[in-house]
């Protein structure tokens, strides 16, 4: 299979300069369309949802953060982590850019391979599966998946006995925004008897993964799960294991990359030869920087302070922590108003609080800031940032939709020949 190819070869002081230049045109490609759209809407004589909130995806941002990767991770081949943002087009771009996929469920795997996507791109990435999913698994010949118990031994044993099985260890997540093994990976005390029962049952295990926490913040965290992984390749040695490959997660953010590739990078040289394949399971740092929304300003408060007399306002939005902002609450994110259109010409400062459409008080999306002019009931907010753990979570509570629309632009003309956009 031809993938694109991604011209490496440039400086990277050039290639610097063309990413940040690409991420301006982004930012203004996205801010023309959303004006465009907006400015076909009258909140006064627009049909029921006309006004709903949406998103505006810079597929150039997807293409920019693979050739980022590229410079800066060259052995390890990321599977992107779908759960994060399962957006066809996001996929179809990743799909012919040749990446692998981190799947969770048999749904997401079927999404993948209706993209014509080989299976043997695919990691089934969830130490505890679902029966009836394995089988499908099975079927499907999706062959490589994790484990951190005995059960899930048994259960692949029992349905899948040629799964070539990675073993998920526990990491420090400590520095993570949402830590995750709390709830899964094998912990160092337990990967002896857990690769002995393998061996016993005949199973292949070919390799070892690790998740250091969506979200984290400490690039140290990968040096040590690889050193704890370098450990657990030798002791499977010692069973009569030879392991090839060394999955190392996701968990990285697009601030802190470069960061982390670095340390990622040496501790992968230091403790693993050339000839040891590496994945990794990027989510966020693929999507989140791609995808901004946009909402409209549906009702306000108006709360006059007593001793003052200055006017603060709450201001309601026509989305919330149950619909895209669901990153507030299951991922511990903060997100930053600017306005998109605005009514009042003034200038001056003026506090709001930014407030989701459904019945309940949890729903607050910002719960200070500060905006220019007084902002009105029709007026529209932008959030950047927009594209990771949002739309993929939102519920339809108190009857609203979360199936918002999402335009697409695309800053780069890799992204757009691969598009045809
Ligand atoms: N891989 C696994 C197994 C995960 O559970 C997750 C997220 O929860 C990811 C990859 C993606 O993580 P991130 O978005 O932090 O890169």
């Amino acid at each position: 299979q031809q993938y694109a190819s991604i011209n490496l070869n440039e400086k990277s002081s050039t290639v610097d300069h063309s990413s940040q230049h690409g991420k301006e045109l982004g930012k203004q490609l996205i801010k023309d369309v959303s004006k465009a759209r907006i400015e076909s809407i009258d909140t006064d004589t627009c049909a029921p949802g006309d006004e709903d909130a949406f998103f505006v995806a810079d597929m150039g941002e997807v293409y920019r953060q693979h050739l980022r990767w590229k410079m800066n991770l060259k052995r390890v081949k990321p599977h992107y982590a779908i759960k994060c943002n399962p957006n066809p087009e996001v996929l179809r771009l990743l799909a012919e850019l040749g990446t692998g996929f981190d799947c969770a469920s048999k749904a997401e795997i079927e999404t993948v391979l209706n993209l014509g996507v080989d299976p043997s791109r695919i990691i089934y990435a969830q130490p505890c599966k679902t029966k009836s999913y394995v089988r499908y698994a099975a079927e499907q010949r999706v062959k490589q998946m994790t484990f951190d118990n005995t059960d899930e031994l048994y259960k692949i044993k029992r349905f899948f006995p040629e799964a070539e099985l990675f073993l998920r260890i526990l990491t420090d997540d400590s520095s993570a925004a949402c830590r995750l093994s709390d709830k899964y990976g094998a912990s160092m005390d337990t990967i002896n008897d857990l690769l002995t029962l393998a061996k016993d049952l005949d199973l292949n295990v070919v390799g070892v993964s690790f998740h250091v926490g969506s979200g984290a913040s400490d690039p140290q965290c990968f040096a040590r799960a690889v050193q704890d992984s370098r450990i657990v390749f030798d002791q499977a040695s010692d069973i009569g294991y030879n392991l090839k490959t060394l999955d190392v997660g996701g968990g990285f953010s697009g601030d802190l990359f470069e960061a982390m590739a670095d340390v990622l990078s040496k501790a992968l040289d230091e403790h693993f030869p050339p000839g040891v394949r590496i994945i990794g399971e990027p989510g966020r740092y693929y999507v989140a920087s791609a995808f901004t929304l946009a909402c409209n300003i549906i009702a306000r408060r108006d709360i006059v302070d007593p001793a003052t007399g200055e006017t603060n306002y709450m201001i309601y939005l026509n989305d919330g922590v149950y619909g895209n902002f669901s990153n507030l609450i299951f991922d511990h994110q903060f997100v930053t108003p600017r306005v998109l259109s605005k009514r009042d010409k003034s200038t001056h400062n003026v506090v709001y609080s930014v407030w989701g459409q459904s019945c309940d008080g949890i729903d607050r999306i910002t719960e200070t800031c500060t905006l220019h002019g007084v902002l009105d009931v029709g007026d529209w907010l932008y959030f950047e940032e927009m594209g990771a753990y949002t739309k993929c979570s939102a519920t339809r509570f108190n009857g609203f939709t979360d199936n918002h629309d999402i335009l697409y632009v695309s800053s780069e003309p890799g992204a757009s020949a691969l598009l045809n956009y």
